[in-house]
């Protein structure tokens, strides 16, 4: 990304409840992937940005971890009603942001609603557990207790719901947090703020520092914060997990992603074909859970693969504003010729180009857009079935059996989500026992898990051992405090 000097409606940090401006003087163009049209400038914040922050969240933590639950879940209620009534104006800037449809960015939302919902049964949560007579006349019992400072570092990919996976969960635990957001979509995440400050959450408890590397490195290297959530891209949690935890902190890193969806011969191919659409191209296939590799088993293959050609065709693309878009721009223009360098990589390696994405058949000017892309007859050699393209590019792979489909997708380093479409109760039992992957559909596209239950993944695709969500997410946001006393 170009950096500038220009600063008309350049952002700011939120600090201690206000709006600061950042020490730095490097500010990278926030543009509208579907016209290019630059809508901000985000500052590259510097360590001294994020040492300021530090400071006022812990600081805060004081008060803010004494605050009584209910008091604080409380909050998140209030919180979770603005949020509802701002659906519409939040879903607009996810889709001028990261680009997506209008209809996919109010599908955001409300997951990202959800896991305010979730937090506010703090109450519920924060219990611990007793037991009155583990020896005579001695009891024991856990408390559960909040650590600190958070630290957030999150994607472009989901401004709302990404960030909805960490902040509400750690504040309400009676945590303080500092976001460090995608600086490719920090629009979301400053009225994320606002709404919070009036909710009535206190001034420090919540806090955004925009930027690049120097922030992250400065979350992962600062002694006032010992726990970091990270959500982005399998290199940088690699990199995260082992330079957090060697720094002594609890790390949770959720990474990249290849799904695999399984489709059997006796699968319902109107729902196959439909979900696995939706699950590939929605979004501009820049899901963590997109499906990104088809395996079609027997005789079932030809006739998908036309299918799938066929609902490609159908799709409308554009800025995901208008009505009726369906697959909107990728994030940039540099993620744009990524893609295209991997369709050409995989015409080079072999595969049957199905369907080819590379003309902008968007028909507007200045955004970033690729088609839907199909291949076939896709191997295990090949560059893109190896690596995550994150981007509207589906696979396609021929096996026998639904053993040998399970060993395929099994042979990625990956293991975020899988599906499989048919009727059989044995097909479905092989595959929950078999598969790697820790996010399973049967007879659907996208098997995220709501906020109530841990996101799931394993292998490359995470990193640590407390998931995000769930009553992992809040084991993550506490310690525990063992009691034992004599009476
Ligand atoms: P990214 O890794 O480029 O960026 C994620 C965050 O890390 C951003 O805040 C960014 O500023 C920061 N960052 C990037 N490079 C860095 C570096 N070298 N050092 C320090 N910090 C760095 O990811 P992205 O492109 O924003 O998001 C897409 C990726 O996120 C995809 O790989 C997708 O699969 C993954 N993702 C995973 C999940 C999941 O639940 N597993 C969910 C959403 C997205």
């Amino acid at each position: 990304m170009e950096t500038t000097t220009v600063k008309a409606k350049t952002l700011s940090n939120f600090i201690g409840g206000q709006w600061v401006k950042s020490a730095t003087d490097r500010y990278e163009d926030v543009p509208n992937p579907a016209t290019g049209e630059i809508m901000a400038q985000v500052p590259v914040s510097t360590r001294e940005d994020l040492d300021q922050a530090v400071s006022v969240a812990k600081d805060a933590f004081k008060k803010w971890k004494k605050t009584p639950v209910p008091q604080r879940a409380r909050i998140m209620f209030k919180y979770q009603q603005l949020l509802v009534d701002h659906w519409d104006e939040l879903a607009k800037l996810i889709t001028v942001e990261n680009g997506k449809s209008l209809t996919e960015a109010h599908g955001e939302v409300l997951r990202g609603i959800e896991c305010v919902e979730f937090a506010a049964g703090a109450p519920s949560l924060m219990m611990g557990q007793q037991l009155p007579d583990i020896a005579t006349n001695i009891e024991s019992g856990m408390y559960r207790y909040p650590i600190g400072v958070i630290g957030g570092i999150t994607p472009f990919n989901f401004p709302m719901m990404v960030p909805a996976w960490m902040f509400p969960l750690a504040i309400v635990a009676g945590n303080t947090f500092v976001m460090k957001p995608s600086e490719r979509t920090p629009l979301l995440a400053n009225r994320l703020a606002e709404l919070l400050k009036e909710a009535g959450l206190p001034d420090g408890v919540f806090n955004i520092v925009h930027g690049a590397h120097d922030v992250v490195n400065g979350l992962l290297e600062h002694p006032d914060v010992p726990a970091i959530s990270f959500v982005g891209s399998q290199p940088v949690a690699e990199y995260v997990y082992k330079t957090g935890t060697s720094h002594g902190k609890r790390v949770q890193a959720l990474a990249g992603a290849k799904n695999h969806s399984i489709v059997m011969p006796d699968a319902d191919l109107d729902n196959a074909v439909k979900n696995i659409t939706g699950a590939a191209f929605g979004s501009a296939g820049e899901r963590c859970m997109a499906a990104a590799v088809v395996v079609a088993v027997g005789d079932v293959a030809d006739e998908l693969v036309d299918r799938l050609k066929q609902a490609a065709d159908d799709i409308t693309i554009g800025n995901g504003l208008e009505e009726g878009i369906f697959l909107g721009p990728v994030i940039r223009p540099a993620h744009k010729d990524r893609t295209i360098g991997y369709i050409e990589s995989g015409v080079e390696e072999g595969a049957k180009l199905v369907r080819d994405g590379r003309e902008d058949e968007s028909g507007s000017e200045g955004g970033y857009f690729v088609g839907p892309t199909i291949f076939d007859e896709v191997t295990q050699e090949m560059k893109i079935w190896k690596d995550e393209i994150f981007a509207p590019v589906l696979s396609i792979v021929r096996v026998e059996t639904l053993t040998e489909a399970i060993e395929f997708a099994n042979a990625s380093d990956f293991a975020n989500g899988a599906c499989l479409y048919t009727d059989s109760a044995s097909a479905i039992r092989e595959f929950r026992d078999d598969i790697d992957a820790g996010m399973l559909g049967v007879n659907l596209g996208v098997p995220a898990p709501m906020a109530f239950f841990p996101f799931s993944g394993y292998k490359k695709s995470f990193y640590g051992d407390l998931h995000a969500n769930g009553k992992d997410g809040i084991e993550f946001y506490t310690r525990k405090k063992m009691l034992t006393q004599r009476h």
